[in-house]
């Protein structure tokens, strides 16, 4: 496949107008040279926090149901989805990891968030479900397939757990946590360096105790952020742009199953949730994932920062997969994977290629 008269983003070196050649599943040439373009190719997009989409929710889905997903986020750019799990029985985990363990690429894993957090900051997880982590649960429920677990670094037995986790190179990422700044501290020195859905389910930022929000800002922390306006205003995406910079923010959806469908009655984790204008709560009022399409969020990350394409090519891909040491994918570089995101001057996605052959085109 040739793609030609483009402008090709790499989030490290940046960009430049040329053609791409691709062939197999790898990108096999570049060739920088000037030209007009209308089209800009970004490595195409990772979403690896999405609970669920159009009715497909990872903890009940069929690996058809899956596959169907994967299909479906093409639309929108994705070509790397870690489809992820909410607080449930031992049982329950391992039927999901049973129903995904054989999917393909564009699924690169699962995202475990949960069970093992702080019921205090439970945001909308069931707390029936909620409980401490032991090793020997742990074992059983991340088999190889898991990549990611969102866990509170306040519960009993965290260290060890970490230590067993960081063995078998599976990212821990702090959630759903009352830490303070301490706390945090010893987290990040031992190597839990991540933060989930920041800063929502963390304790706020105050001057005495700066807690989970500010230690995310002070400490190299990477943070996920939903950037769809309502878990965080625009105003603080641009403060943590800003203080973090494009290095260590990435974008996620943490999207629920009404992403991708109208306002109305749906469910997340078997409790009820509703979704007004766009936005998922539950009775109580808390927020319940979001809505969000990927795509939508990282036109928001571009029109709310201001930043420019080489940094929303890090924060909507090449980010999320190193933290992850996903290889050969995320850059624009021969040898890498031929996954791209061909977007429009205005950021709308206009074409999704994956493994070099086009999967979506508007
Ligand atoms: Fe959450």
């Amino acid at each position: 496949m040739k793609i030609e008269n483009v402008l090709i983003v790499d989030p490290l070196i940046g960009e430049f107008t040329g053609d791409i050649i691709t062939e197999g599943k790898t990108i096999c040439d570049i060739i920088p040279h000037d030209c007009n373009y209308e089209r800009i190719v970004m490595p195409g997009f990772a979403d690896v926090h999405t609970h669920a989409f159009e009715k497909i929710d990872t903890m009940n889905a069929s690996k058809e149901d899956f596959e169907k997903w994967s299909k479906k986020n093409f639309e929108h750019g994705v070509t790397s989805l870690i489809p992820t799990t909410v607080s449930a029985s031992k049982e329950d985990i391992l039927k999901v990891i049973e129903n995904i363990k054989f999917c393909g690429t564009p699924i690169e894993g699962l995202h475990l968030e949960g069970p093992f957090i702080n019921p205090e900051k439970k945001g909308a997880q069931n707390p029936d479900y909620i409980r401490n982590p032991s090793v020997d649960e742990i074992v059983e429920i991340t088999p190889d397939f898991v990549r990611l677990i969102t866990m509170a670094p306040e519960r009993p037995n965290f260290y060890e757990a970490l230590k067993y986790l960081q063995k078998k190179n599976i990212k821990v990422s702090i959630g759903h946590s009352g830490a303070g700044y301490d706390m945090m501290e010893k987290a990040y020195l031992n190597g839990a360096d991540r933060i989930t859905h920041f800063p929502n389910a963390l304790n706020q930022l105050h001057h005495r105790d700066i807690s989970g929000t500010g230690s995310a800002m002070l400490l190299d922390f990477n943070v996920e952020l939903i950037c769809d306006g309502i878990h965080s205003s625009k105003e603080f995406i641009k403060l943590t742009y800003k203080i973090k910079g494009s290095d260590r923010i990435i974008l996620i959806t943490d999207s629920m199953e009404a992403a991708g469908l109208n306002d109305g009655k749906y469910s997340l984790g078997g409790l009820d949730v509703y979704v007004e204008k766009g936005v998922a709560r539950l009775k109580s009022g808390n927020i319940a994932g979001s809505t969000l399409l990927f795509d939508k969020g990282v036109k928001n990350f571009y029109e709310f920062t201001g930043c420019s394409l080489k940094d929303l090519s890090k924060v909507s891909s090449y980010n999320a997969l190193k933290d992850l040491n996903i290889e050969n994918k995320g850059r624009i570089k021969i040898g890498y994977n031929a996954n791209f995101v061909v977007l429009d001057k205005e950021i709308n996605v206009q074409e999704t290629i994956f493994e070099g052959k086009t999967v979506y085109k508007k």
